[in-house]
């Protein structure tokens, strides 16, 4: 007999389960293409995974210290240095955690407070405004307008105001594959100069960047960087998202508060797989690559489905591609993914999951981290619709 109340008050009542696991089961079901949650499906580096066999062997499998193994984080250091000309010290300025998305939530609790107000921008990663919510802030979202999905800074302007707390910024952008560029960074300075708003930038897809653009970090921007945490993930640059590996990095008085919050929700982060990426990011050739390598997938994905009823936008950056089914049905999103998954077996994500209110854009992200095979045949079943 239990004698627990039934009514549980939700602390989250609007939040339901993750889009990204609602798709992968709902593809799995149906045994259709999961072309919907964001993972590779070729593998890791099996130098990388050597690495990882070899520090568990030799005994590497206990916690590793609060902040992250020191020689991780001088090598993320070093290519900070390299990449962005920005100095970080790997003491008190750069914090190992497992994934980005424990990061955002830490780097969200440790200064959002009851009505704060934080900015961002929809269709945002879904793992934000819970946050947000969870730590009694307030989302302000302003949406990011198709088919560039680019920020209108006018209007941030005008949402501002004194309990704006935090900006999170993301780019390469999920799920719309957009970037952001000098002048967007000019303008997100010019808002912030002379305020005490700090600025999240989640930036995990930092090397998936296309057309030999250049990614805007606001590490190159000292105005930016002194009020910024940045957050990365290994799991996307290295193809191994269930390793759950990322980390934070930001000015030594934000840290400090960053780590008072990531001790108590994690301490710390696996310990040989941190030792092995300290030793496979001495070779920066490891990563350099990665924005040919996924440009050539979402070349190879664009090209399959020219002929088909869907129209493209191709993505500046991340492993996504947005396709728009207006030429196909009127819809809603979610009722189209459900047809598309359940009849003709290939998952795509809703990029109406990504606004807090009902939105309609009539456009499926589908992740391109995929062998050609797979997406040649997704690509076939999408044209033959
Ligand atoms: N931010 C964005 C924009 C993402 O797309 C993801 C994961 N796909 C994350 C954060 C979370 O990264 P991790 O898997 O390292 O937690
Ligand atoms: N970030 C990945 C995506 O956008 C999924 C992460 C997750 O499953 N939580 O698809």
């Amino acid at each position: 007999m239990n004698n627990f109340p039934d009514t549980i008050t939700s602390k989250l009542p609007n939040t339901g389960t993750s889009i990204f696991a609602v798709m992968t089961q709902m593809a799995r079901e149906h045994d259709a293409i999961n072309l919907s949650q964001g993972f590779p499906d070729f593998e890791v580096s099996p130098v990388l995974i050597e690495l990882v066999a070899k520090y568990m062997r030799e005994g590497y499998n206990q916690y590793a210290p609060m902040p992250g193994v020191p020689a991780l984080r001088e090598v993320i250091a070093e290519k900070t240095r390299s990449l962005y000309g920005a100095e970080y010290n790997p003491n008190t300025e750069i914090t190992v955690t497992p994934g980005a998305t424990q990061a955002i939530y830490a780097a969200i609790s440790a200064f959002v407070r009851d009505e704060d107000e934080v900015i961002l921008f929809e269709p945002a990663y879904d793992s934000y405004v819970p946050a947000i919510r969870m730590n009694g802030g307030v989302p302000i979202s302003s949406k990011l307008k198709a088919p560039t999905f680019a920020i209108d800074w006018e209007e941030v302007r005008h949402l501002l105001n004194s309990r704006t707390k935090m900006i999170i910024i993301n780019s390469p952008h999920n799920p719309t594959g957009s970037i952001l560029g000098p002048d967007d960074m000019a303008a997100l300075e010019k808002l912030v100069s002379n305020t005490g708003i700090i600025v999240l930038s989640d930036e995990v897809y930092e090397h998936i960047i296309f057309e030999g653009k250049q990614h805007e970090s606001v590490c190159r921007y000292p105005g930016l960087a002194e009020r910024s945490l940045v957050t990365c993930s290994f799991g996307k640059t290295f193809h191994a998202t269930g390793w759950k590996t990322g980390y934070c990095i930001g000015p030594a008085n934000l840290m400090k508060e960053f780590r008072r919050v990531h001790q108590f929700m994690v301490f710390c982060s696996n310990a040989p797989v941190q030792h092995a990426l300290a030793e496979f990011l001495q070779d920066p050739s490891n990563y350099e690559g990665l924005g040919p390598f996924y440009q050539t997938k979402r070349d190879f994905f664009l090209n399959a489905v020219k002929k088909s009823r869907f129209k493209a936008i191709p993505a500046g950056g991340t492993y996504f591609q947005l396709l728009d089914y207006s030429g196909i049905s009127d819809q809603d999103e979610m009722g189209f993914a459900e047809w598309l998954t359940k009849e003709h077996k290939v998952a795509g994500v809703p990029t109406s999951s990504f606004y807090h209110k009902t939105t309609n854009n009539q456009l499926l992200r589908f992740c391109f981290a995929k062998s050609e095979e797979t997406l040649q045949k997704a690509a076939d079943i999408l044209c033959r619709i």
